[in-house]
């Protein structure tokens, strides 16, 4: 039973207005056709955090309404490092977050175990670094309850062995590398299996407020501009770097510092576990594998909006310097992509960026005044379980529900929705196939068949979204190779054609919107064999198809041409050759 002291719970159902015009997507359309929609709260913001909270909710019978402005993983979730920390980067100024990582660590192998990698990691030293930190570091590590080895040299050298020469020190902790997609696909599917709902492409836009409780909430398509409310009993502001905008939409006041940090692909994986530089946190200074391939970074810069962000060619340059001081290779070997995001770090006035804590805060707006308002931000990937129980624990207090939270221990079902972005899976399917069964390769790179695109445009279509390149690519790793899209773009279309998916001019307008995406994090890598990759995509695409690609620029409000991006980036190939 809820109880229904609080004025903000007046109503036990929750009904959303319908929009005027029936020409939302397909997946608002289908979701409105329900008259009335039984939620208790509304969460904003569908990143590991948001999507981790209604998982969280829906275990305690508690179901949800979840809203994405983009898509799943759009912020942070989407461009981090995916490290499962052990905690140990943190231990000597930050013992909070470096406890809380070590314990978040342990729960998420035992209830996510297909979302990790638990490769393992090691803290290396190379000459010129400080060696007082050296140290110092197993201490500081004893001091978080964190578990740190020293190695030998010579066995170091022998598990990982493109570590420098100049190697001095080592110690080995519990890292892992986290699949942010898998888990948050996995999250949400979980919470809808158990009767929440999502929404993506939909922005908050306004709140409505009577009597210290927020009554209606304005949402709009970000495709189609529609407008519609939700009236929620309790609303969670799960916006990441962007949860300051929405609080200050609900005349709530979050100083929120943007962070942005900025991340290289590599195109194979070159280390068995995590590599951390055995120094104060600094610029590149981890390597993390992603499965086939390797992910360095990352750089901290302070940034006056969250929504204005790329890798640019200086944090490129800067990365790259300083990983080859740990692992030289990184100096020559090739890149395939670059991407960034942005930290929210809750303001406190001193100090430089990484000087501010990594822990989250839960903000419960009930002490200035909005009784079913509370904003969850900060905090890390790995910590993401714990950010959703603690907000779980007060809106569930707030509306009467005592049941405990159950994530602590409930294993997270693997489903189809997060299956396919594990790296190495669709082959591996492939190979299965029963002998004398047509399946074509569609993508080389990752080789991604047939069977795999319709398991995942079928998975799409029973969600109510687009079973588009973008979304396609979201869910699987179809553009991630070193083509970055060149050719699986084009041959996934055709087969969306043949079997009747796509029909008319749409295709092109895919084409565009996934090659945009890739190009945007090609950009600042572009030299040796990826600029030549660059050349041959530019050429079939804009020479051959006559599809004249444009990259949106944050900065400039006229779109470029591919062809002028790539002479300004030559130059930059030419210093690095
Ligand atoms: C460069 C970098 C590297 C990192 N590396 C690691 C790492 O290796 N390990 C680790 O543990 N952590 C790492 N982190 C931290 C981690 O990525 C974040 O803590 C985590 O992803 C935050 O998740 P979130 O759901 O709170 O926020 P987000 O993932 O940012 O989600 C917020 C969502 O809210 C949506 N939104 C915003 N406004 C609205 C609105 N008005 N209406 C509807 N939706 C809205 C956004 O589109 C976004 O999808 C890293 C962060 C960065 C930036």
């Amino acid at each position: 039973m809820l109880k229904t002291e609080n004025p903000c719970q007046k109503t036990k159902k929750h009904v959303l207005k319908k929009p005027e015009a029936s020409v939302i997507i397909l997946s608002t359309l289908i979701f409105f056709m329900e008259a009335t929609v039984e939620t208790d709260v509304l969460i904003i913001g569908g990143g590991a955090t948001g999507t981790g909270i209604a998982r969280d909710l829906a275990l305690r019978g508690i179901t949800s309404l979840l809203v994405e402005k983009g898509d799943i993983n759009a912020g942070a979730s989407g461009g981090n490092h995916g490290l499962l920390h052990s905690g140990a980067r943190y231990v000597a100024n930050d013992g909070e977050s470096a406890r809380e990582c070590m314990e978040e660590g342990k729960i998420l192998r035992q209830t996510a175990p297909h979302c990790i990698d638990d490769c393992g990691g090691m803290f290396a030293a190379v000459q010129g670094d400080d060696e007082n930190y050296v140290g110092e570091f197993q201490g500081f590590c004893a001091r978080s309850g964190i578990s740190a080895t020293p190695i030998s040299i010579e066995t170091a050298m022998e598990a990982e062995p493109l570590l420098s020469k100049k190697l001095i020190a080592a110690f080995g902790v519990r890292d892992g590398a986290i699949d942010p997609f898998m888990l948050s696909l996995e999250n949400i599917a979980h919470a809808k299996a158990l009767g929440s709902k999502l929404l993506c492409h939909t922005e908050v836009v306004a709140f409505e407020k009577d009597n210290h409780c927020i009554t209606r909430v304005w949402l709009e398509n970000i495709h189609t501009h529609q407008r519609f409310s939700v009236d929620p009993r309790q609303v969670i502001n799960a916006a990441g770097a962007w949860s300051g905008k929405v609080d200050a939409l609900a005349g709530a006041a979050t100083e929120i510092i943007y962070s942005m940090g900025t991340l290289l692909v590599t195109q194979s994986r070159m280390t068995e576990g995590v590599i951390n530089r055995l120094r104060p946190p600094s610029n590149a200074d981890i390597l993390v594998p992603g499965g086939t391939v390797s992910i360095l970074g990352t750089t901290s810069i302070r940034v006056n909006d969250p929504d204005r962000i790329r890798p640019t060619v200086a944090e490129t340059d800067l990365i790259v310097s300083q990983g080859a001081q740990m692992i030289p290779t990184l100096e020559t070997t090739r890149y395939i992509r670059a991407y960034s995001g942005v930290r929210p770090l809750v303001s406190q006035g001193k100090g430089d960026d990484r000087s501010v804590s990594r822990s989250f805060v839960l903000l419960d707006h009930q002490e200035t005044g909005l009784d079913n308002f509370a904003t969850i931000t900060g905090g890390k990937l790995t910590t993401f379980r714990l950010m959703a129980e603690k907000t779980a624990d007060l809106v569930a207090a707030r509306l009467g529900n005592t049941t405990p939270c159950k994530t602590r221990t409930e294993p997270l079902p693997s489903t189809q929705e997060g299956k396919w972005t594990e790296p190495g899976i669709a082959p591996r399917v492939w190979m299965q196939k029963p002998a004398g069964k047509k399946d074509r390769i569609l993508c080389e790179c990752e080789m991604i068949a047939e069977s795999t695109v319709d398991a995942l445009a079928d998975a799409l279509e029973k969600n109510g979204q687009a079973p588009d390149l973008l979304n396609i690519g979201k869910r699987s790793r179809l553009g991630k190779g070193p083509c970055q899209g060149a050719f699986c773009s084009t041959r996934v279309l055709a087969h969306m054609y043949n079997n009747g998916r796509l029909s008319g001019p749409d295709g092109a307008n895919e084409l565009k919107a996934f090659l945009s995406e890739r190009w945007k994090g090609q950009k600042p890598i572009f030299w040796g064999d990826q600029l030549v990759q660059a050349e041959l995509t530019e050429a079939m695409h804009c020479g051959l198809f006559d599809l004249e690609l444009t990259t949106p620029d944050p900065d400039k409000p006229e779109p470029k041409k591919v062809s002028d991006s790539l002479a300004k980036t030559t130059r930059q190939s030419e210093r690095r050759n």
